[in-house]
Protein backbone atom coordinates (compact mmCIF):
# COMPACT_ATOMS: atom_id res chain seq x y z
CA UNK A 1 0.00 0.00 0.00
CA UNK A 2 0.73 3.68 -0.91
CA UNK A 3 -0.24 7.03 0.48
CA UNK A 4 -0.67 10.45 -0.81
CA UNK A 5 -0.58 13.16 1.58
CA UNK A 6 -1.97 15.90 0.24
CA UNK A 7 -1.48 19.64 2.33
CA UNK A 8 -4.82 21.73 2.24
CA UNK A 9 -4.45 24.66 0.32
CA UNK A 10 -0.76 24.72 1.38
CA UNK A 11 0.44 28.44 1.13
CA UNK A 12 -2.43 30.00 2.72
CA UNK A 13 -2.13 27.42 5.47
CA UNK A 14 1.00 28.05 6.07
CA UNK A 15 0.31 31.95 6.10
CA UNK A 16 -2.87 30.83 9.16
CA UNK A 17 -0.12 29.31 11.01
CA UNK A 18 1.77 32.59 11.78
CA UNK A 19 -1.46 34.74 11.37
CA UNK A 20 -5.21 33.35 12.55
CA UNK A 21 -6.90 36.58 11.85
CA UNK A 22 -6.88 34.61 8.04
CA UNK A 23 -8.91 31.91 9.19
CA UNK A 24 -12.06 31.76 7.69
CA UNK A 25 -11.47 35.03 5.02
CA UNK A 26 -11.20 34.78 1.39
CA UNK A 27 -6.59 34.57 1.23
CA UNK A 28 -5.06 34.79 -2.16
CA UNK A 29 -1.27 34.32 -2.67
CA UNK A 30 0.40 36.26 -5.40
CA UNK A 31 3.16 35.14 -7.74
CA UNK A 32 6.30 37.13 -7.71
CA UNK A 33 5.95 40.74 -8.88
CA UNK A 34 2.73 40.23 -7.56
CA UNK A 35 0.90 39.35 -10.57
CA UNK A 36 -0.99 36.42 -10.63
CA UNK A 37 -2.96 34.30 -8.07
CA UNK A 38 -1.28 30.89 -7.65
CA UNK A 39 -2.60 30.29 -4.51
CA UNK A 40 -6.42 30.62 -2.99
CA UNK A 41 -7.77 29.72 0.25
CA UNK A 42 -11.77 28.13 -0.01
CA UNK A 43 -13.50 30.98 0.73
CA UNK A 44 -11.80 32.67 -2.17
CA UNK A 45 -12.40 29.06 -4.54
CA UNK A 46 -16.48 29.97 -3.34
CA UNK A 47 -16.27 33.15 -4.60
CA UNK A 48 -15.29 31.77 -8.44
CA UNK A 49 -11.68 33.45 -8.40
CA UNK A 50 -9.54 30.99 -10.77
CA UNK A 51 -6.03 29.95 -10.45
CA UNK A 52 -3.76 31.97 -12.91
CA UNK A 53 -6.52 34.71 -12.56
CA UNK A 54 -4.30 38.48 -13.07
CA UNK A 55 -4.64 40.82 -9.08
CA UNK A 56 -6.03 43.39 -11.83
CA UNK A 57 -8.64 41.54 -12.88
CA UNK A 58 -10.41 41.15 -9.89
CA UNK A 59 -13.69 42.49 -9.35
CA UNK A 60 -13.56 45.34 -6.80
CA UNK A 61 -15.87 43.99 -4.72
CA UNK A 62 -14.22 40.96 -4.02
CA UNK A 63 -10.96 42.30 -4.25
CA UNK A 64 -12.33 44.30 -0.99
CA UNK A 65 -13.43 41.35 1.00
CA UNK A 66 -10.05 39.34 0.20
CA UNK A 67 -6.57 39.54 1.55
CA UNK A 68 -4.15 38.91 -0.93
CA UNK A 69 -0.54 38.32 0.07
CA UNK A 70 2.82 38.07 -1.71
CA UNK A 71 4.02 34.89 -2.25
CA UNK A 72 6.35 33.95 0.73
CA UNK A 73 8.54 31.01 -0.75
CA UNK A 74 11.35 30.89 2.33
CA UNK A 75 8.40 29.94 4.46
CA UNK A 76 6.89 27.71 1.93
CA UNK A 77 9.86 25.66 1.59
CA UNK A 78 10.58 25.09 5.03
CA UNK A 79 7.09 24.65 5.74
CA UNK A 80 7.35 21.69 3.49
CA UNK A 81 10.09 20.34 5.09
CA UNK A 82 8.95 19.94 7.93
CA UNK A 83 5.95 18.32 6.78
CA UNK A 84 8.02 16.14 5.08
CA UNK A 85 9.88 15.90 8.29
CA UNK A 86 7.07 14.45 10.22
CA UNK A 87 6.08 11.54 7.41
CA UNK A 88 9.27 10.76 7.34
CA UNK A 89 8.97 9.28 11.32
CA UNK A 90 5.94 7.37 9.70
CA UNK A 91 7.83 5.35 6.88
CA UNK A 92 11.37 5.81 5.35
CA UNK A 93 9.75 6.10 1.95
CA UNK A 94 8.61 9.39 1.51
CA UNK A 95 8.76 10.61 -1.88
CA UNK A 96 7.98 14.62 -3.09
CA UNK A 97 5.70 15.10 -5.49
CA UNK A 98 5.32 18.33 -5.53
CA UNK A 99 5.68 21.27 -2.69
CA UNK A 100 2.75 20.01 -0.76
CA UNK A 101 1.84 16.43 -1.74
CA UNK A 102 4.38 13.35 -0.69
CA UNK A 103 3.74 9.51 -1.74
CA UNK A 104 5.11 7.77 1.62
CA UNK A 105 5.14 4.14 1.23
CA UNK A 106 3.59 1.51 3.26
CA UNK A 107 5.19 -1.74 1.58
CA UNK A 108 5.07 -4.58 4.39
CA UNK A 109 3.42 -2.50 6.98
CA UNK A 110 0.08 -4.47 8.57
CA UNK A 111 -2.61 -3.55 6.31
CA UNK A 112 -5.50 -3.21 9.48
CA UNK A 113 -3.29 -0.91 11.04
CA UNK A 114 -2.74 1.87 7.78
CA UNK A 115 -6.12 3.63 8.60
CA UNK A 116 -4.98 4.14 12.25
CA UNK A 117 -1.17 5.36 10.98
CA UNK A 118 -3.40 7.55 8.77
CA UNK A 119 -5.04 9.23 11.33
CA UNK A 120 -1.78 9.64 13.53
CA UNK A 121 0.34 10.98 10.67
CA UNK A 122 -2.28 13.71 10.16
CA UNK A 123 -3.03 14.47 13.50
CA UNK A 124 0.53 14.68 14.20
CA UNK A 125 1.57 17.05 10.75
CA UNK A 126 -1.08 19.27 12.30
CA UNK A 127 0.05 19.69 15.91
CA UNK A 128 3.78 19.83 15.17
CA UNK A 129 3.47 21.92 12.00
CA UNK A 130 -0.10 23.64 11.87
CA UNK A 131 -0.56 22.57 8.41
CA UNK A 132 -4.03 20.36 7.73
CA UNK A 133 -3.48 17.49 5.25
CA UNK A 134 -5.55 14.76 3.79
CA UNK A 135 -4.46 10.74 3.26
CA UNK A 136 -5.64 8.52 0.89
CA UNK A 137 -4.10 5.38 0.44
CA UNK A 138 -4.23 2.29 -2.03
CA UNK A 139 -2.00 -0.09 -3.52
CA UNK A 140 -1.37 2.07 -6.98
CA UNK A 141 -0.40 5.78 -7.01
CA UNK A 142 -3.49 6.45 -8.94
CA UNK A 143 -5.84 5.13 -6.85
CA UNK A 144 -3.84 6.88 -4.00
CA UNK A 145 -4.32 9.99 -5.82
CA UNK A 146 -7.76 9.56 -6.35
CA UNK A 147 -8.48 8.28 -2.49
CA UNK A 148 -6.94 11.19 -1.56
CA UNK A 149 -9.37 13.72 -2.84
CA UNK A 150 -12.25 11.51 -1.60
CA UNK A 151 -10.30 11.97 1.61
CA UNK A 152 -10.59 15.82 1.14
CA UNK A 153 -13.85 16.11 -0.14
CA UNK A 154 -16.05 13.88 1.86
CA UNK A 155 -16.18 15.44 5.61
CA UNK A 156 -16.99 11.48 6.66
CA UNK A 157 -13.39 10.45 6.09
CA UNK A 158 -12.36 12.88 8.71
CA UNK A 159 -9.21 13.15 5.93
CA UNK A 160 -7.95 9.88 5.91
CA UNK A 161 -9.29 7.22 2.60
CA UNK A 162 -8.62 4.28 1.67
CA UNK A 163 -9.45 2.19 -1.34
CA UNK A 164 -9.12 -0.97 -2.37
CA UNK A 165 -8.84 -2.00 -6.34
CA UNK A 166 -12.08 -4.14 -5.98
CA UNK A 167 -14.22 -3.22 -3.59
CA UNK A 168 -17.88 -1.94 -4.55
CA UNK A 169 -16.59 2.14 -3.40
CA UNK A 170 -13.89 2.24 -5.61
CA UNK A 171 -16.06 1.13 -8.66
CA UNK A 172 -18.67 3.25 -7.83
CA UNK A 173 -16.66 6.00 -7.74
CA UNK A 174 -14.97 5.44 -10.74
CA UNK A 175 -18.02 5.02 -12.86
CA UNK A 176 -18.79 8.60 -11.86
CA UNK A 177 -15.06 10.26 -12.32
CA UNK A 178 -14.83 11.75 -15.86
CA UNK A 179 -11.52 10.30 -17.35
CA UNK A 180 -10.08 14.00 -17.78
CA UNK A 181 -9.92 13.97 -13.58
CA UNK A 182 -7.24 10.95 -13.25
CA UNK A 183 -3.67 11.65 -12.62
CA UNK A 184 -1.82 11.61 -15.72
CA UNK A 185 -4.63 11.55 -18.29
CA UNK A 186 -4.60 14.92 -20.70
CA UNK A 187 -7.21 17.08 -22.09
CA UNK A 188 -6.41 16.08 -25.31
CA UNK A 189 -5.81 12.20 -24.77
CA UNK A 190 -9.53 12.53 -23.01
CA UNK A 191 -10.78 13.73 -25.99
CA UNK A 192 -9.57 11.22 -28.18
CA UNK A 193 -10.39 8.91 -25.45
CA UNK A 194 -14.68 10.28 -26.03
CA UNK A 195 -14.33 9.52 -29.72
CA UNK A 196 -13.02 5.84 -28.88
CA UNK A 197 -16.29 5.76 -26.30
CA UNK A 198 -14.53 6.08 -23.11
CA UNK A 199 -15.71 8.88 -21.04
CA UNK A 200 -15.24 7.39 -17.01
CA UNK A 201 -12.19 6.48 -15.41
CA UNK A 202 -14.32 3.00 -15.05
CA UNK A 203 -14.48 2.96 -19.05
CA UNK A 204 -11.10 3.30 -19.27
CA UNK A 205 -9.65 0.75 -16.73
CA UNK A 206 -11.65 -1.82 -18.59
CA UNK A 207 -9.73 -0.76 -21.99
CA UNK A 208 -7.34 -2.97 -23.48
CA UNK A 209 -4.01 -2.12 -22.14
CA UNK A 210 -2.62 -3.37 -25.09
CA UNK A 211 -4.66 -1.17 -27.10
CA UNK A 212 -4.11 1.84 -25.25
CA UNK A 213 -0.33 1.62 -25.55
CA UNK A 214 -0.95 1.31 -29.22
CA UNK A 215 -2.98 4.63 -29.64
CA UNK A 216 -1.26 6.83 -26.96
CA UNK A 217 1.92 5.76 -24.83
CA UNK A 218 3.07 3.62 -22.43
CA UNK A 219 2.19 5.45 -19.68
CA UNK A 220 -1.55 5.73 -20.89
CA UNK A 221 -1.08 1.98 -20.49
CA UNK A 222 0.67 2.03 -17.07
CA UNK A 223 -2.66 3.92 -15.74
CA UNK A 224 -4.83 1.14 -16.80
CA UNK A 225 -3.29 -1.16 -14.83
CA UNK A 226 -2.81 1.49 -11.77
CA UNK A 227 -6.44 1.85 -12.18
CA UNK A 228 -6.66 -2.03 -11.42
CA UNK A 229 -4.66 -2.10 -8.80
CA UNK A 230 -1.33 -3.27 -10.30
CA UNK A 231 1.32 -0.79 -9.45
CA UNK A 232 3.48 -0.03 -12.42
CA UNK A 233 4.27 3.42 -12.73
CA UNK A 234 7.62 5.18 -11.51
CA UNK A 235 7.36 8.90 -10.39
CA UNK A 236 9.25 10.11 -12.94
CA UNK A 237 6.91 8.70 -15.39
CA UNK A 238 4.30 11.27 -14.65
CA UNK A 239 4.34 14.71 -15.23
CA UNK A 240 3.44 16.94 -11.68
CA UNK A 241 0.53 19.42 -12.04
CA UNK A 242 0.30 21.55 -14.90
CA UNK A 243 1.47 24.39 -12.52
CA UNK A 244 4.29 22.56 -11.56
CA UNK A 245 7.20 20.71 -13.50
CA UNK A 246 9.43 18.65 -11.70
CA UNK A 247 12.93 16.88 -13.11
CA UNK A 248 14.73 14.29 -11.30
CA UNK A 249 16.99 10.87 -11.45
CA UNK A 250 18.52 8.84 -8.88
CA UNK A 251 21.97 8.36 -9.47
CA UNK A 252 23.08 4.61 -10.96
CA UNK A 253 25.39 4.80 -7.46
CA UNK A 254 25.55 6.86 -4.47
CA UNK A 255 28.01 9.71 -4.98
CA UNK A 256 28.80 12.44 -1.78
CA UNK A 257 30.73 14.34 -4.28
CA UNK A 258 29.68 17.85 -5.01
CA UNK A 259 30.72 18.00 -8.18
CA UNK A 260 27.99 15.24 -9.08
CA UNK A 261 25.32 16.78 -7.49
CA UNK A 262 26.29 19.69 -9.13
CA UNK A 263 26.32 18.23 -12.30
CA UNK A 264 23.27 16.63 -12.33
CA UNK A 265 21.41 19.33 -11.22
CA UNK A 266 22.05 21.64 -13.68
CA UNK A 267 20.96 19.33 -16.36
CA UNK A 268 17.77 18.70 -14.16
CA UNK A 269 17.19 22.56 -13.96
CA UNK A 270 18.45 22.93 -18.06
CA UNK A 271 15.84 20.11 -18.96
CA UNK A 272 13.26 21.87 -16.68
CA UNK A 273 13.40 25.01 -18.07
CA UNK A 274 13.42 23.61 -21.44
CA UNK A 275 9.97 21.90 -20.67
CA UNK A 276 8.45 25.26 -19.45
CA UNK A 277 9.48 26.98 -22.72
CA UNK A 278 7.53 24.48 -24.21
CA UNK A 279 4.81 24.68 -22.72
CA UNK A 280 4.81 29.05 -22.72
CA UNK A 281 4.98 29.49 -18.72
CA UNK A 282 6.98 30.98 -16.11
CA UNK A 283 8.26 30.26 -13.03
CA UNK A 284 7.93 32.20 -9.99
CA UNK A 285 10.25 29.69 -7.59
CA UNK A 286 12.22 26.65 -7.86
CA UNK A 287 12.32 23.99 -5.38
CA UNK A 288 15.34 21.73 -4.78
CA UNK A 289 15.91 18.51 -2.93
CA UNK A 290 18.31 15.99 -2.19
CA UNK A 291 18.40 12.92 -0.54
CA UNK A 292 20.22 9.39 0.49
CA UNK A 293 18.83 6.02 -0.58
CA UNK A 294 16.23 4.72 2.28
CA UNK A 295 17.14 1.12 1.62
CA UNK A 296 21.03 1.77 2.73
CA UNK A 297 19.76 1.33 6.38
CA UNK A 298 22.86 0.59 7.21
CA UNK A 299 24.16 4.08 6.12
CA UNK A 300 23.57 7.39 7.61
CA UNK A 301 20.23 8.99 6.37
CA UNK A 302 19.56 12.60 5.09
CA UNK A 303 16.89 14.40 3.18
CA UNK A 304 16.36 18.03 2.54
CA UNK A 305 14.89 20.54 0.32
CA UNK A 306 14.68 24.35 -0.02
CA UNK A 307 12.83 26.44 -2.25
CA UNK A 308 14.75 29.60 -3.82
CA UNK A 309 12.77 32.65 -5.21
CA UNK A 310 13.14 33.25 -8.52
CA UNK A 311 13.88 37.13 -9.27
CA UNK A 312 10.50 37.76 -11.21
CA UNK A 313 8.97 34.89 -13.43
CA UNK A 314 10.90 33.69 -16.06
CA UNK A 315 11.59 30.91 -18.26
CA UNK A 316 15.32 31.52 -18.94
CA UNK A 317 17.68 28.69 -18.20
CA UNK A 318 20.22 30.92 -16.93
CA UNK A 319 18.03 31.96 -14.00
CA UNK A 320 17.10 28.58 -12.79
CA UNK A 321 19.91 27.02 -13.13
CA UNK A 322 21.78 29.64 -10.74
CA UNK A 323 18.61 29.27 -8.68
CA UNK A 324 19.33 25.62 -8.26
CA UNK A 325 22.93 25.53 -7.69
CA UNK A 326 22.22 28.23 -5.11
CA UNK A 327 19.26 25.99 -3.43
CA UNK A 328 22.15 22.82 -3.53
CA UNK A 329 24.76 25.12 -1.83
CA UNK A 330 22.62 25.10 1.17
CA UNK A 331 21.26 21.56 0.67
CA UNK A 332 24.70 19.68 0.36
CA UNK A 333 26.01 17.72 3.84
CA UNK A 334 29.46 16.15 4.11
CA UNK A 335 29.20 12.20 4.90
CA UNK A 336 26.17 11.64 3.49
CA UNK A 337 25.94 9.05 0.48
CA UNK A 338 23.12 11.19 -1.72
CA UNK A 339 20.82 8.48 -4.24
CA UNK A 340 18.95 11.40 -5.75
CA UNK A 341 18.74 15.02 -6.63
CA UNK A 342 15.96 16.98 -8.20
CA UNK A 343 14.09 20.55 -9.07
CA UNK A 344 10.44 21.67 -9.28
CA UNK A 345 9.73 24.79 -11.09
CA UNK A 346 6.71 26.35 -9.02
CA UNK A 347 3.88 28.11 -9.42
CA UNK A 348 3.98 28.05 -13.07
CA UNK A 349 1.93 30.56 -14.90
CA UNK A 350 1.27 31.44 -18.64
CA UNK A 351 4.36 33.76 -19.89
CA UNK A 352 1.30 36.11 -21.84
CA UNK A 353 -0.02 36.70 -18.29
CA UNK A 354 3.37 38.43 -17.24
CA UNK A 355 2.77 42.03 -16.78
CA UNK A 356 4.98 44.28 -17.19
CA UNK A 357 5.54 46.31 -13.88
CA UNK A 358 6.62 49.61 -12.14
CA UNK A 359 10.38 48.25 -11.79
CA UNK A 360 10.30 47.00 -15.23
CA UNK A 361 12.39 49.49 -17.64
CA UNK A 362 13.57 49.68 -20.73
CA UNK A 363 16.63 47.78 -20.25
CA UNK A 364 14.30 44.79 -18.70
CA UNK A 365 12.61 44.61 -21.08
CA UNK A 366 15.50 44.60 -24.03
CA UNK A 367 17.22 42.04 -21.80
CA UNK A 368 13.80 40.21 -21.97
CA UNK A 369 14.00 40.10 -25.44
CA UNK A 370 18.13 39.04 -25.58
CA UNK A 371 16.67 36.39 -23.20
CA UNK A 372 13.91 35.28 -25.45
CA UNK A 373 16.04 35.08 -28.48
CA UNK A 374 18.88 33.00 -26.73
CA UNK A 375 16.76 30.53 -25.15
CA UNK A 376 14.75 30.21 -28.71
CA UNK A 377 18.21 29.30 -29.81
CA UNK A 378 19.58 26.79 -27.43
CA UNK A 379 16.45 25.04 -27.81
CA UNK A 380 16.14 25.00 -31.33
CA UNK A 381 19.71 23.86 -31.78
CA UNK A 382 19.15 20.80 -29.12
CA UNK A 383 16.08 19.79 -30.86
CA UNK A 384 17.78 19.82 -34.54
CA UNK A 385 21.07 18.35 -33.19
CA UNK A 386 20.50 15.76 -30.29
CA UNK A 387 19.80 16.52 -26.73
CA UNK A 388 22.47 18.38 -24.76
CA UNK A 389 24.60 20.21 -27.78
CA UNK A 390 23.99 23.55 -26.26
CA UNK A 391 24.48 23.06 -22.05
CA UNK A 392 24.84 26.00 -19.98
CA UNK A 393 28.28 26.12 -18.26
CA UNK A 394 28.32 29.00 -16.42
CA UNK A 395 25.08 30.39 -14.77
CA UNK A 396 25.13 34.00 -14.95
CA UNK A 397 25.43 36.07 -12.02
CA UNK A 398 21.71 37.33 -10.20
CA UNK A 399 20.19 39.82 -12.90
CA UNK A 400 19.45 43.45 -11.47
CA UNK A 401 15.40 43.19 -11.44
CA UNK A 402 14.16 44.05 -8.11
CA UNK A 403 11.52 42.06 -6.39
CA UNK A 404 8.16 43.56 -6.03
CA UNK A 405 6.64 41.89 -3.09
CA UNK A 406 5.02 44.17 -0.76
CA UNK A 407 2.66 42.38 0.50
CA UNK A 408 5.07 39.28 1.37
CA UNK A 409 4.51 38.42 5.64
CA UNK A 410 7.78 37.64 7.46
CA UNK A 411 9.68 35.13 6.79
CA UNK A 412 9.18 33.44 10.16
CA UNK A 413 10.87 30.02 10.29
CA UNK A 414 13.80 31.14 8.41
CA UNK A 415 14.61 34.42 9.45
CA UNK A 416 16.02 35.22 12.92
CA UNK A 417 14.99 39.07 12.31
CA UNK A 418 11.44 38.19 11.60
CA UNK A 419 10.43 35.70 13.96
CA UNK A 420 6.57 36.21 15.40
CA UNK A 421 6.47 39.01 17.96
CA UNK A 422 3.98 38.23 20.91
CA UNK A 423 2.61 40.99 23.03
CA UNK A 424 1.46 40.47 26.41
MG1 LIG B 1 -2.46 20.66 -1.80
Amino acid sequence: MISLVDCNNFYVSCERVFDPSLEGRPVGVLSNNDGCIVARSNELKALGVEMGAAQHHLAPEIRRQTVLLSSNYALYGDMSKRVTDVLAQFSPHVEPYSIDESFVGFQGFDPDTLLERGHQMRNTVRQWTGIPVSVGFAPTRVLAKLANQVAKKVPAHEGVCRLEADSHTTKTILKQLPVTEIWGVARRTAERLKLMGIESAWEFRQADPKHIRSRFSVVQERIVWELRGQPVIRLDDMDAPKKQIMVSRSFGRVTNNPHDLREALRHHAARASEKLRLQRGVSSGIMVFVRTNPFRTDLPQYRNRIVVTLDRPTDDSRDIVAAAIEGLRHLWRKGYAFQKVGVMLLDITPKANRQLTLTETPQCELESQRSERLMATVDKLNRELGKGTVQLGLPRKGNAWSLRSERRTPRYTTQWQELVTVSA
